[in-house]
Order: structure tokens, then sequence, then C-alpha cells
């Protein structure tokens, strides 16, 4: 496996499991801060993927995560004429992986979550169009503090284990993906 042979390992089995359960919390807590139906977040096209489903331009070796804009989900036909954007949540394994290991040591569970509801936010913002996908760097760069402080916000008093030192870990660095429009040559990174 070639990912393997460039120190890229996907997530194992138990780790998808506590993934998913950090989707599910994420989603959760989205859900009831912002009142949202479920009808309504069926509205939100998106999805989240691990390193083993993404294919080898959604890999980077530099954020925990990658947003991808496709104009119609690339996998369903059925919705190729539905109006709208699909956002492809790319989570970087390998990325996530490493900043475990810090000293005090981060668990997968809150740090996936903070991850999440992170990059869900930014999801929910672009699709009601409360922020532009493409903007100027200076007006990604005040939307990643707002989006960061919305993430804080909503895990402060959480009763996620192991949530306290992940926030303090990361309180003073909003920035964590890149963002990226299918077709465009380069990244909109930062
Ligand atoms: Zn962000």
């Amino acid at each position: 496996m070639p990912r393997e042979r460039e120190g890229r390992f996907p997530f194992s089995g138990h780790e998808i499991l506590v993934l998913a359960e950090a989707i599910r919390i994420a989603e959760e807590l989205i859900s009831d801060h912002f009142k949202i139906s479920t009808s309504q977040w069926k509205r939100y096209r998106y999805d989240i993927q691990s390193l083993k489903d993404l294919r080898a331009e959604e890999i980077t070796d530099h954020a925990f995560a990658q947003i991808r804009r496709y104009t119609f989900p690339p996998h369903d036909k059925t919705l190729a004429s539905r109006h709208g954007d699909y956002f492809k949540i790319c989570l970087q394994d390998h990325v996530i992986r490493k900043a475990l290991s810090r000293d005090p040591p981060l668990n997968l569970l809150p740090l996936a979550t903070y991850i999440v509801t992170h990059e869900l936010i930014h999801v929910l913002r672009f699709a009601r169009f409360l922020q532009r996908f493409e903007a100027p760097e200076k007006e990604r760069d005040l939307e990643e503090g707002r989006v960061h402080a919305q993430t804080l916000a909503l895990l402060k008093d959480s009763k996620i284990p192991g949530i306290q030192p992940v926030l303090t870990a990361f309180r003073a660095c909003p920035f964590m993906e890149t963002f990226i429009t299918r077709g465009m040559e380069g990244k909109l990174s930062h």
C-alpha cells in the first residue's frame, strides 16, 4: 500500500469506531446549539471521510483536515442534478495521530470531536451563505477566528472525557485545515 510506504497509516478498525462516536457527538452538539432539525440536516450536504477513503489529491500532511467543495456528490449520480454544493470533510488520520502524542497526551475521542465540530461549523456557515468558500486570505483568517471561537464555546462545558486538555492545547491555534475547490490548481491554504 503506497500510503503506508509514505508513513501515512489509516485509522485502525477500533479508531474508526472512536471516530464514528466523535462524529455522532459533534453532530448532536451542533444540532442542539444551532437548533437544526433532521430535515434541515439533510439539506446540508456533506460527508466526513478518513484517510482510507481519500483520493491522492485529498490527502495533506499539513492539516488535520481538508474541506473540498464539489458541485455535486461524485459518487451519487441521483443527486447530480440537485442544486447546491457538496462538502467533503477529508480527515487526515496520520496528522491527527501525530498530535495524539503531545505532552500531556491527547486522546482520539476528544481530539476528533474537536476537529469534526470545527469542520461542521465551517460547513454550516458555507451552506447558510454566512461565509464564502473562496475568500481572500484576510477574510479566511477572520472566519477561522470566528469558527474557532464557536468551537471552543460549544465544547468548553461538554462532558466529553479528555476534552479540556484538547481545548488547552489548541486554544491559541485557530488554523486546522485547507480548503480546496475541485478542479482548482493549488491549495487555498493557510
Ligand atoms: Zn477552520
